[in-house]
C-alpha cells in the first residue's frame, strides 16, 4: 500500500485485496484509517505517526478489519520514501496477515496451561492462580485452603478395564468436581490421578472440611464406564494459608502430605495439615534415600527367630525378619522401611535378597552339620503383584540349592484378601514346587472361608494381637480356638506369634495348637547367634 504525504492511498497491490477484501477502486483516496479495527486507541496511532514522523519509520503489530467485517492481526511495516534530498514523499506499507500465527500461540497457551484430557487447569496454572489467590487473601487478611486429592483404586480400573476408560473416568471425576465446586473455586489436575481445589474466602461460609467431605461422597458414586461400574474413592489433605506456608510451593508440598496421611489412614478420607507431618515426611524421605544405597552398602542384615513344635518342643525352623544396620539410625526395625520399600518399589531388590540370603545362609549351617530345619521368608505384596515372583523363588533355590521342601513363604492375609485370584494361582504354583505357604497375621483381616478352602496353603499363623492377652482374654481366646479348629479342619497346621510367656504356650498347647514362636521360646538372633542356638541344641541331643 502506497500513500501520499497527507495519507490518502496512491495504489495497492493484489495481495491486498486478497488480505482485506477491498479492491483497488475502493481503496484508493482513502485515509489506511479506513481499515481500523477500533482495537487501538487515538495514543496508539499517535505514536506511530510520531515515529514516522521523526523517523520515517513504523513495524509493529496492529489489528485491522476486513470488508467482511472480520478483525485480524497483521504484522505492519511503513517507511518513508524519500526524493534524492532526504525529503519524505510518500509512505508503503507492507504487511502479512498474521492470525494463523496468532491462533497457534493462543492454542500453545491453552496447551500450557490446561490438562488436554480433563480441560481442567494444570499444574502451572494452578500455581499461578493460587499465588493470585494468595495475594488477595493477605490483602483482605483471609484465609485459603488447598487441597490435594488422590484417587484409590484408580490403578486398578486403568489395569483391569483399559486405559480409554481410566481416561474416560478421569474426565468424569473431573466434571464431578467442577459442578461440585463454586465457580470462583479452582480445580486442576496435578497430573495422572491427582487434582488439587483451591477455596478462598475460608471461613465466611466456607469449610474446607465440609468441602472435602462434599468431593469425598462425589467421587464415591459409581462411575459407568461404557457398562462397566467402577468404584474409586478420594483421599484428600489439605492445607490452609497462612497457617501452613506462605507460597503456593509449600501449600502444596502440606497437602500433600496430608493427603498422605489420608491414605495411612485407610483412604476415603481427608486430612488437615499439621507441623508433625512435616517431620514425619522429612523422615520418610531420609528413609527412602538411606534405604536406596542401603542395599549395595551391605547394610541390611537378615536375623532368625526359631519356631517351635508345642508337643514335642522340637526346633523346626526359622522365620528370617530383615534388620537394617544404618550408620545413622542404628538397627531400624522393619516396619519403619519395609512399607516404604513397598511403596517405591525397592521391595523387589530388597525381598529378593533376603530370599537368596536366607537360604544360602541355610545351605551354610547344613554344610556345617546344623539343621536350621525349614526356613521361612516373608513375601510382600508388590513382590507378587509387580515381579515374577515364581521366577524368582525358583532361581534363587536353583542358585543356591536349598531344596524346596525346606523353604516356607510367609504371605499376609490381608494381601492374599485383596489379590485373592492372583496369591490363588501363585500358591498353587509354588506348592508344586514343594514350597510350602504360610498365611501371616491370621485373623487380622476378614477372611471369606469360600477362598479359604481352595487356598493349598500349609500353614496359618494366627497374629499376635490375639496371643498378646492370652489366656485371660475371653475373646482371644474364643477366637484362639475357632482359629485352630478352623484350621484343622482345612487342613492346615496352625503357628501361634509372639508367645512370651509360659501361660501362653500352655493354653495354646492345651487347646492344640500346633506350633509357636516368641520371645518365650528365642527372639530374633542375628545370623552368627542363631549359629549358636543350633549348635547348642544339636549337642543338647
Ligand atoms: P511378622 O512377619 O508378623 O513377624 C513377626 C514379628 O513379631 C517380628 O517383628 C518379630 O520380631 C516379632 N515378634 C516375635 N516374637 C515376638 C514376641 O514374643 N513378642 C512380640 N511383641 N513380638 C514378637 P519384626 O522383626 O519387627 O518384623 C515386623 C514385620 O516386618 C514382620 O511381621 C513382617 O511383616 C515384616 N518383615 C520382616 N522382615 C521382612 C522381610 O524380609 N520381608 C518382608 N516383606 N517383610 C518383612
Ligand atoms: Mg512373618
Ligand atoms: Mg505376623
Amino acid at each position: 500500500m502506497l500513500t501520499d504525504l497527507a495519507g490518502r492511498i496512491v495504489s495497492v497491490n493484489p495481495a491486498f485485496t486478497a488480505v482485506t477484501g477491498y479492491s483497488e477502486a475502493e481503496a484508493i483516496g482513502k485515509n489506511p484509517s479506513f481499515l481500523k479495527s477500533g482495537r487501538h486507541g487515538a495514543d496508539f496511532y499517535q505514536t506511530l505517526w510520531g515515529e514516522l514522523d521523526g523517523g520515517g519509520h513504523w513495524q509493529g503489530e496492529i489489528w485491522n478489519r476486513r470488508k467482511n467485517g472480520e478483525i485480524f492481526p497483521e504484522w505492519l511495516t511503513i517507511s518513508a520514501v524519500r526524493d534524492p534530498c532526504g525529503n519524505a514523499q510518500s509512505y508503503v506499507g507492507v504487511f502479512s496477515d498474521i492470525s494463523h500465527i496468532k491462533r497457534s500461540e493462543a492454542e500453545l497457551e491453552r496447551l500450557a496451561h490446561y490438562d488436554p484430557l480433563t480441560g481442567l487447569p494444570n499444574r502451572i496454572l494452578l500455581h499461578a492462580q493460587l499465588n493470585h489467590a494468595l495475594d488477595r487473601a493477605a490483602r483482605y487478611k483471609e484465609r485459603v485452603a488447598v487441597m490435594v486429592l488422590d484417587l484409590d483404586g484408580f490403578k486398578t480400573v486403568n489395569d483391569s478395564l483399559g486405559h480409554p476408560a481410566g481416561d474416560l473416568l478421569l474426565q468424569s471425576i473431573a466434571a464431578r468436581l467442577r459442578q461440585l465446586l463454586r465457580r470462583e473455586d479452582t480445580v486442576a489436575r496435578l497430573g495422572g490421578d491427582e487434582f488439587s481445589v483451591i477455596a478462598e474466602h475460608v471461613g465466611n461460609g466456607n469449610n474446607p472440611g465440609l468441602i472435602a467431605e462434599k468431593i469425598i461422597q462425589a467421587v464415591a458414586e459409581p462411575i459407568d464406564l461404557d457398562g462397566h461400574r467402577a468404584l474409586v474413592t478420594a483421599s484428600i489433605g489439605i492445607a490452609l494459608y497462612p497457617d501452613d506456608g506462605g507460597d503456593s510451593t509449600r501449600l502444596l508440598q502440606a497437602a500433600d502430605m496430608a493427603m498422605y496421611a489420608s491414605k495411612q489412614a485407610g483412604r476415603n478420607t481427608s486430612r488437615f495439615h499439621h507441623a508433625d507431618m512435616t517431620h514425619a515426611a522429612r523422615q520418610r524421605l531420609e528413609i527412602e534415600h538411606g534405604l536406596r544405597r542401603a542395599l549395595e552398602l551391605g547394610e541390611m542384615e537378615v536375623w532368625y527367630q526359631a519356631q517351635f513344635d508345642l508337643v514335642s518342643g522340637a526346633l523346626l525352623g526359622a522365620e528370617s525378619l530383615v534388620r537394617w544396620r544404618s550408620p545413622e539410625r542404628g538397627l531400624v526395625p522393619p516396619n519403619a522401611f519395609i512399607p516404604i520399600a513397598e511403596e517405591t518399589g525397592l521391595i523387589l531388590p530388597l525381598g529378593e535378597w533376603v530370599l537368596r540370603q536366607s537360604c544360602a545362609q541355610a545351605v551354610e549351617w547344613r554344610a556345617r552339620g546344623l539343621d536350621p530345619g525349614t526356613i521361612s521368608v516373608n513375601v510382600a505384596g508388590p513382590q507378587i503383584e509387580r515381579g515374577d515372583f515364581y521366577a524368582c523363588v525358583s532361581q534363587v533355590l536353583r542358585e543356591t540349592g536349598w531344596p524346596a521342601e525346606r523353604l516356607e513363604l510367609e504371605i499376609t492375609e490381608s494381601f492374599l484378601l485383596r489379590n485373592a485370584e492372583q496369591a490363588m494361582t501363585l500358591v498353587e504354583r509354588l506348592s508344586e514346587l514343594g514350597i510350602r505357604v504360610a498365611i501371616d497375621d491370621f485373623g487380622t483381616g476378614y477372611s471369606s472361608l469360600s477362598y479359604l478352602k481352595f487356598l493349598r496353603v500349609d500353614k496359618l499363623k494366627l497374629d499376635q494381637r490375639f496371643v498378646r492377652d492370652l489366656p485371660d482374654d475371653r475373646d482371644d481366646a474364643a477366637i484362639t480356638r475357632a482359629v485352630i479348629a478352623l484350621g484343622h479342619n482345612l487342613g492346615f497346621k496352625v503357628i501361634a506369634e509372639g508367645v512370651e510367656s509360659e501361660a501362653q504356650r500352655d493354653f495354646l498347647r492345651r487347646e492344640g495348637c500346633d506350633q509357636s514362636q516368641g520371645y518365650f521360646h528365642a527372639r530374633p538372633l542375628p545370623a552368627a547367634e542363631f549359629e549358636r542356638l543350633l549348635a547348642c541344641r544339636a549337642t543338647a541331643a
